[in-house]
């Protein structure tokens, strides 16, 4: 095995966004990123480099009978997918479920891997929010991939007070083709929610009048001061 990845911390905690909130799980945030995210506040440049063996016995030494599941993030886990190929296959072999935290942009990446996941958080990236453009029919073909191969997947989207209307339509057509959830969650810039409670309200009852799978739920780690 020659693949390395490089890698910007690996920890144990609890999942502070979306359905599976509350969960306590591994975390390997994996260095580097395709998009350029307005309101990224992750710092995921700085790393060190582990081969799939290295990156397995540092898994070992925690207590892999209390966590809910392994959680791949970043960045984007999916830019390093030749390790992942190497790596999952060994990891599921510790008998531990895989979620993979992606911006739902890389569905090639995806293809090579998806055999090893088991739950999907993905984002919709809205150009009101993120101003990285559309990417619509990225996510369609993304969502697409991961339907097929019948793996738990939901979406999770962050806006502000310049949500558009076309954006929550295309969100909702995605999101009723492939039959997934909706998680809205505000912008938040440190632990300060950036949206107002009208603006939060009225995002919520627009999305939840059309698309019933639609549930609102921040980001309750930053509260918390958990990573
Ligand atoms: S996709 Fe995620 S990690 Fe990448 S820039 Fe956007 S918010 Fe940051």
């Amino acid at each position: 095995m020659t693949n390395n990845a490089k890698i910007a911390e690996i920890f144990d905690s609890i999942q502070g966004e979306g359905p599976y909130i509350g969960y306590r799980q591994l975390f390997i945030r994996f260095c580097g990123c395709n998009l350029l995210c307005d309101y990224c506040d992750t710092e995921f440049n700085n790393g060190d480099l582990y081969s799939v063996e290295t990156l397995l016995n540092e898994v070992k030494k925690y207590n892999l009978e209390a966590i809910h599941s392994v959680s791949l993030t970043g960045g984007e886990p999916l830019i390093q997918y030749e390790f992942l190929k190497e790596f999952l296959p060994e990891l599921k072999k510790l008998g531990v479920k895989v979620y993979l935290e992606t911006n739902g942009t890389l569905s090639k990446a995806l293809a090579d891997v998806i055999q090893y996941v088991d739950i999907i958080s993905m984002d919709f990236k809205l150009d009101s929010c993120a101003k990285i453009g559309d990417l619509y029919n990225k996510h369609d073909v993304f969502l697409e991939q991961a339907s097929k191969a019948g793996v738990e997947t939901f979406a999770k989207l962050v806006f502000d007070e310049t949500i558009k209307d076309f954006e929550i339509n295309e969100c909702i057509k995605l999101a009723q083709k492939y039959d997934i959830a909706v998680i809205l969650q505000p912008k938040m810039d440190g632990n300060t929610i950036k949206v107002s409670h009208d603006k939060i309200m009225e995002t919520f009852n627009c999305f939840s009048e059309k698309y019933h799978k639609t549930r609102l739920i921040g980001q309750v780690h930053k509260f918390f001061d958990i990573r």
